[in-house]
Order: C-alpha cells, then structure tokens, then sequence
C-alpha cells in the first residue's frame, strides 16, 4: 500500500503535469469517508485542508479532535447540500462553503455572517450538464439571481463549483468543465469584475480532465483515503 506522503506526492505531480497553472490549484481532501481516528494520520502528515458535506459530521470531528486534544490548523470547506437551518452550527468553522444552490441559502448565510462580523467565502455551485440528479443552480435560475446575491456584502463569492456527470466519457466530462470556465468568464465581465477568481472541479474520477480545463480546487476523497 502508498504512504500517504506517496499519495500527496503523486498528486502534486499530476497538478504540474496537467494544470495550466499549478501553483493556483489547491487540493481539498474529502475526509467525509474517514473517521476522526482515520484522519488522523493524514493531519499529522499536514493535510488540513478538508471537505465535507455534512454539518453534523463536521461539528462531530472538531468536538472529536478537541476531546483528544489534538489541534490543527484545519481549513474546513463545506461541500455538500446545505440546509439553510443548519448554517448557523457551522458559519463560525468554514473556510468556505462551495455549495450556494439557493438565493435563501445565500440570504442565510449573509445573515448569520453579519452576527459574527465575518465575510465568508463562498462559490456558485452550478448544475452544468443540466442533469436532474444534480445539485446546484441552474445557469438560468443563477444568472437571474446574481445582482441580488452581488449585493448580499457578507458574502465573499469567488467562484464557481461544479460536479460532472457520473461517467467515463473524458469528452463529457470536459465539456461540464470547460461549461463552467465559459461562464466564469462571462460572469467575470458582466457581474463581477474579474472577482470570480476560483474553479471548485474534479474529483477522483476525473480531476485530471478538471486540472486541463483550468480547476484551481480539485475536491478528492476516494483517491486520499482509500
Ligand atoms: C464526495 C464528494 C467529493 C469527492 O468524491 P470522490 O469521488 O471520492 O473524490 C467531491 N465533491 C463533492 C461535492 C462530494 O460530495
């Protein structure tokens, strides 16, 4: 079996064979498979950049970490469907949530941020491929709700995020990608003046195909802790 130095190792030199820009992507590991007790060694080797998609279980590593007395500088990034009564449990640990689906989801989050006096981090999560099963908002739905969410001031939006089809097919999967990096430039000059600086793409099944299309944050779970 790979050491988990091997692994780190392994990827990094995919982000510099395939990315455009290597030193702009960021690898988020998806702890949402492992237990605290299998996390472990991954914090000890500095991983601390972790996502995950559920409030509870976030809430149940830090209590789980500090019960143990272990402390890491952890950068957690939200991921998954978010429920917009759930934000307050978490607004205070999110580096950033990845998942805006929803203006009321945003709205919340506004909300709560201004409570703690804290900008946060966000990105648009987009359903690209139109698929049903797909979280995220579509490019309509989306495009008509961006002057509203531009004026939300404790939101920090930097970016887009985006799932592919559950498919082989690398043509298909690229074209998801390369949807996505289309409508961070189209947004960039309409809305945003350039401030949609993040790509949230690829996962273990196709971050290579994600990093040629310009991903600066691959999301992998299987692929670190399996
Ligand atoms: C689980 C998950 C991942 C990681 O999936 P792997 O296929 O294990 O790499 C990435 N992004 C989201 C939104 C997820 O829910």
């Amino acid at each position: 079996m790979k050491s988990i130095a091997e692994k780190l190792k392994e990827i990094q030199t995919e982000i510099e064979q395939f990315s455009p820009h290597p030193e702009r992507v960021k690898l988020i590991a998806v702890s949402k498979y492992s237990t605290t007790e299998e996390l472990l060694p991954y914090l000890e080797e500095g991983v601390y950049v972790l996502g995950e998609n559920r409030v509870q279980v976030i809430q149940e590593k830090v209590a789980d970490l500090e019960k143990r007395g272990k402390k890491f500088p952890i950068e957690w990034h939200f991921i998954g469907n978010l429920q917009k009564n759930k934000v307050k449990y978490i607004i205070d640990q999110v580096a950033m949530i990845h998942s805006i689906n929803k203006l009321s989801l945003a709205e919340e989050i506004d909300k709560r941020a201004k409570t703690i006096g804290r900008k946060i981090p966000v990105l648009l999560e987009v359903n690209v491929s139109g698929e049903e099963s797909k979280e995220g908002y579509s490019v309509e739905d989306l495009e008509q709700d961006l002057p509203k969410l531009l004026s939300l001031t404790s939101l920090s939006i930097q970016g887009l995020m985006t799932m592919a089809p559950f498919t082989e097919n690398r043509e298909e999967q690229r074209k998801v990608f390369q949807s996505l990096r289309a409508l961070q430039e189209k947004w960039n000059q309409e809305f945003f003046a350039g401030a949609l600086q993040e790509l949230s793409m690829g996962m273990s099944n196709d971050y290579q195909v994600a990093l040629e299309e310009g991903a600066t944050m691959i999301r992998l779970g299987r692929k670190i802790f399996d």
